[in-house]
């Protein structure tokens, strides 16, 4: 007889809004849908379906827009092992065979635990950041050596090679998703790809709650700051950015106490127990914060 599983794959606590991630809810849900919701069920459940689980996910978009928090989060979220996270080019080795070598250590604890289980009940997680640095087109890299060719094949391999193993999330990250070489992105691989793209101004709003959450719980926020309309005035701000923006107005607020320069740098009580970033602030710190994607005439409108 089939029974649920015993072992929780996500953690029983968890619930979207203690994720700390602002204006993404649309994209998490798609990407639980289709990248985890089969790993709640039996696998023979599954089976029966006829479908596995999936093993890649590609979060692509521009950059500072939340991918990697993203990816971290589904760590905690899952009941798994601590995740493995790497950078690209770190991959990359210059001495031969050595990259493949470190594409196959990732597996490494992962096959074992398989091996001797024999089950996917322990989910062991690999985080993959800026994946187009090492995963490019195969043939287009024009040096003649082939090692990059080599590091395609060797993730093929690992992630649908004739050793399966279904107790493995990859989790891929990249600014240029055209760059990755197509045999990546095909079913039993990445094959979820979600954007994340630039937040709208919901978005922005739930942002500016995340990023403003301490100094507004602290009452360190001025009364005449409206978040709602900050969230107008950020078009084509990146969460990255918006975290920026308030960290640029809490320097504007804390140098308005200091006057850097006025010959006043001893605080007294008064001037530490004042400190708050008002509106002023955060608008001297729009004019110094410029979004990577840029603001024109029409978005200021
Ligand atoms: P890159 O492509 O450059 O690696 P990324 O998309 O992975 O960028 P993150 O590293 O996740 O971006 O974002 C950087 C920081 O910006 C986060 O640690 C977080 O503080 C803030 N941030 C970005 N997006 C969001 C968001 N949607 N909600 C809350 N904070 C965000």
């Amino acid at each position: 007889r089939l029974k649920p599983r015993s072992d929780a794959v996500i953690r029983p606590d968890f619930k979207f809004e203690d994720m700390g991630v602002g204006g993404l809810d649309k994209e998490f849900t798609q990407i639980f849908r289709r990248a985890f919701a089969s790993r709640i069920f039996p696998p023979q459940v599954i089976s029966k379906l006829g479908i596995s689980h999936v093993k890649g996910l590609l979060l692509y978009g521009p950059p500072g827009t939340g991918k990697t928090l993203i990816a971290r989060k589904i760590g905690n979220m899952l009941n798994a092992k601590e995740p493995k996270i790497v950078n690209g080019p770190e991959i990359l080795s210059k001495y031969v065979g050595s990259s493949e070598e470190n594409i196959r250590n990732l597996f490494k604890d992962a096959e074992q635990e398989y091996k001797a289980k024999g089950d996917e009940s322990s989910l062991h997680i690999i985080i993959f950041d800026e994946l187009d640095s090492v995963f490019k087109q195969r043939g287009s890299r024009g040096d003649g050596t082939g090692v990059g060719d080599n590091v395609v094949n060797q993730l093929l391999a690992k992630m649908d090679g004739v050793d399966q193993l279904n107790n493995i999330l990859v989790i891929g990250m990249t600014n240029r998703k055209d760059l990755i070489d197509n045999a990546l992105l095909r079913p039993g691989r990445f094959e979820v790809q979600v954007e994340i793209k630039l937040p709208d101004e919901h978005g922005r709003l739930q942002i500016l709650e995340i990023q403003t959450k301490k100094m507004r719980d602290n009452g360190m926020i001025g009364k005449d700051v409206d978040l709602k309309e900050l969230a107008g005035m950020t078009k084509n701000f990146s969460g990255a950015e918006i975290e920026g923006l308030v960290k640029s107005a809490s320097s504007f607020a804390i140098n308005k106490t200091v006057n850097i320069g006025q010959g006043k740098t001893n605080l007294n009580t008064k001037d530490i127990e004042n400190l708050r970033v008002n509106r002023q602030d955060f608008l001297n710190a729009l004019n110094e914060v410029v979004p990577a994607f840029g603001v024109s005439e029409e978005d200021l409108k």
